[in-house]
């Protein structure tokens, strides 16, 4: 039996991982007991990672070969790489000389690692000449880049794991770790068991089994977070809970900010929330008073279109208690995906650069341009995920390349989805697996390796780089993501007449030119290497050349990253969601994750224990809604939006509060009558993120009559 250390290609905790194998085949995994990011210990769904790599996976779920469908519709046709990557070039070459570098599109993901994520970036950017390449990314974290951005001058969460054992005060806003960061959360029970003492306080619309674990559970209505901190600085104010002293030496704009919550008071917040006001005063009072107060977020600040509000409102009341740049203090966003990270650090974003620049800043693309060596970098602004589809959907994308990623499920509004993929004249689909609701919808697919096949880093949500490595050879012809790109890149690069950039050979080529873009940011990792990470193991940025060690924590000389160093108070005000429940669509739906499944299970699908915890999807309400729509347990229904509709079993869960409603976010068309959730939500956004409001839907509901 071999070992080989990586890390688990689920979640952002980032969790280290021993890969057992035999030959070419994996075996097992375990925890490995020196990664710092789980110390040995794994979840459920990390625990039987070997079970997503069993010979009868490999066989029967596999994309084995690149292939092209000679018509839509029609059966794939198996090619070599070599043909696969001629034609592909020849038929990127020709929609670009017909309809501009705009024509053509790239949606990549956080799953990606961060060698394939640069491959991407570079390729779009450097060869075809556009900035339309996003990543599902944008799903996931963008509120939580532009909050730090606007607040902090600069995309980096700036507080680490470890602070989760010295807080005196977790606030967890939106997230619910229990289930979808288990790994960390056994690190918070252990904490509480430590410290007694410590608060924990929930914000959450549903009663999450983290909710049942917190001392303060504010059960708030959908989408009101803001009015929440709001109302909640308004106390700290009014009481003198802020910390005037580090307002004044560090921060600007405390004057507008104050001026803009006078109206919401504690009781008028506590009113909009739906919540007791001596809740929010007390889950003021622990926040402020606590010596030292975290708080944590993820989806549910994140996936609404005030995100950036309910980042930058939540960073506000760090900045105005001090609760920032100190040991088990700080506002410390969590990733969903492994590598979503890693992505925001090689700009493989359309609204972002390498190295935490902007594609709007004409010096930052001509730094990259520099590093590239090429003449210069594309100015038009891409477009976003949403704004991606909805342009192939009116024609305007003509070529989309997806890697690793499954849109046809997991994007807002369905039915736009699959009429973007039908109306491009070329869709190109790397993945792993050949059976996402997306395959239907590709002209080539090509086989992509996965997880214990490829070698690489991926960034954690504590900006800690860990190593990616093989154990196993891909399966047939099946390749590692960068090595794809980059292969089509110097295939395309030649047609275009262009001097030969591509061409990599090992993922530490491209790793040592990302570095090259961080040198001198504020994620300065030029003091590592793919030698010092194998050494020393994982470490976090900043790591300048130079230094002994990573930064644990950001901020702690009270110096922010912005032009001035002083952080800022963004005052936006409360809105509420962009279609808010109404008469026609009276209930208030939210998407969410299951403890035992990831994503649109296209891995954790094949695994059976995994389905032990929840077997099959199901719309949950509130017990009392039941009798009052003369409903029972087990009855399927109809769910409706302005979207489209959707049929699931019904269940009472009294965690949901009435309503409303919830819907596991996993399944897609091949479980449930329709497409999954997201044929029912919505495409708007929040306009400084872009990232969609997947956590909010109104609806209807119909009893389906039994035949
Ligand atoms: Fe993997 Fe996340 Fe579980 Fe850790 S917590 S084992 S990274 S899924």
């Amino acid at each position: 039996m071999t070992e080989t250390r990586s890390t688990c290609p689920y979640c952002g905790v980032g969790c280290g991982v021993i890969i057992e194998s035999e030959g070419a085949r994996i075996t097992g995994v375990r925890g490995d007991p020196e990664h710092p990011a789980n110390l040995g210990r794994l979840c459920s769904k990390g625990s039987t990672l070997h079970l997503t790599a069993t010979p009868m996976v490999l066989q029967t779920r596999r994309l084995l070969q690149p292939a092209w469908r000679p018509a839509r519709g029609a059966a794939p046709e198996a090619l070599g790489w070599g043909e696969a990557n001629e034609r592909i070039a020849a038929r990127l070459a020709a929609i670009r000389a017909e309809h501009g570098p705009d024509a053509i599109g790239f949606y990549i993901s956080g799953q990606l690692l961060t060698e394939d994520y640069h491959a991407f970036n570079k390729l779009a950017r450097a060869v075809v000449g556009t900035n339309n390449i996003d990543s599902n990314s944008r799903l996931c974290m963008s509120s939580a880049v532009v909050g730090y951005k606007q607040a902090l001058g600069a995309d980096a969460p700036p507080a680490c794991y470890e602070d989760l054992e010295l807080a005196d005060c977790l606030f967890i806003a939106g997230a619910n770790p229990a289930w979808a960061h288990p790994i960390l959360f056994r690190r918070i029970e252990a904490a509480r068991q430590q410290r007694p003492g410590m608060k924990i306080i929930v914000v959450d619309p549903r009663r999450t089994e983290s909710a049942e674990f917190a001392d303060l559970h504010l059960q708030i209505l959908p989408g009101t977070d803001v009015a929440l901190f709001h109302g909640m600085l308004h106390a700290c104010i009014w009481e003198g809970w802020i910390d005037q002293a580090f307002i004044a030496a560090h921060t600007e704009g405390f004057e507008a900010l104050k001026a803009l919550v006078r109206a919401m008071t504690p009781a008028a917040a506590a009113r909009v929330c739906g919540i007791a006001e001596a809740d929010l005063l007390q889950a003021a009072a622990w926040f402020a008073r606590s010596p030292a107060s975290l708080s944590l977020y993820c989806m549910g600040l994140n996936q609404s279109s005030s995100g950036t509000a309910k980042n930058t409102a939540l960073i506000n009341l760090h900045l105005a208690t001090g609760q920032i740049g100190r040991a088990g203090a700080g506002p410390f966003s969590l990733t969903g995906q492994p590598n979503a990270m890693g992505g925001r650090e090689t700009g493989g974003m359309a609204t972002l650069l390498p190295g935490h620049r902007d594609p709007a800043n004409a010096e930052h693309r001509a730094e990259i341009a520099r590093l590239w060596r090429v003449e210069a970098l594309p100015e038009k602004p891409g477009k976003t995920a949403v704004e991606l589809f909805e342009a192939a959907a009116r024609g305007e994308i003509k070529a989309l390349w997806i890697a690793c990623t499954n849109p046809a499920q997991s994007l807002p509004e369905q039915a736009l989805v699959r009429r973007a993929l039908e109306r491009c004249e070329l869709v190109i689909l790397q993945e792993a697996f050949a059976d996402t609701a997306t395959s239907a919808y590709a002209d080539v697919l090509l086989p992509a390796a996965s997880w214990g096949e490829k070698e690489g880093t991926v960034t954690n949500s504590e900006r800690r780089i860990s190593r990616v490595r093989a154990a196993v050879p891909p399966p047939g012809q099946a390749r590692a993501d960068w090595q794809i790109a980059s292969d089509i890149a110097a295939a395309l690069e030649k047609r275009l007449g262009l001097p030969r950039r591509f061409g990599y050979e090992r993922p530490e080529q491209l790793w040592l030119e990302h570095r090259e873009a961080t040198r001198g940011r504020d994620l300065d990792i030029s003091g590592l290497s793919y030698a010092l990470l194998d050494r020393a193991g994982p470490q976090q940025w900043p790591f300048p050349e130079g230094a002994l060690q990573g930064r644990a924590r950001l901020y702690e000389d009270g110096r922010f990253a912005t032009a001035n160093g002083r952080a800022r108070f963004v005052s936006q005000p409360f809105a509420l969601p962009l279609a808010p429940a109404n008469a026609q669509y009276p209930l208030a739906l939210s998407t969410g994750r299951l403890r035992d499944q990831w994503h649109g299970m296209s891995r954790s699908g094949v695994v059976a224990r995994l389905f032990g915890h929840e077997g099959a999807p199901a719309l949950s309400l509130h017990p009392q809604e039941l009798p009052r729509r003369g409903l029972a347990e087990g009855d399927l229904v109809r769910l409706r939006s302005a979207q489209g509709e959707l049929t699931l079993p019904l269940r009472a869960d009294a965690g949901v509060a009435p309503a409303q409603a919830y819907v596991p976010m996993h399944w897609g068309s091949e479980f449930v009558a329709g497409l999954g959730v997201n044929v029912l939500t919505q495409p708007g956004f929040c306009p400084d993120s872009k990232q969609p409001e997947l956590k909010y839907a109104a609806i209807s509901l119909q009893r389906l009559e039994l035949p």
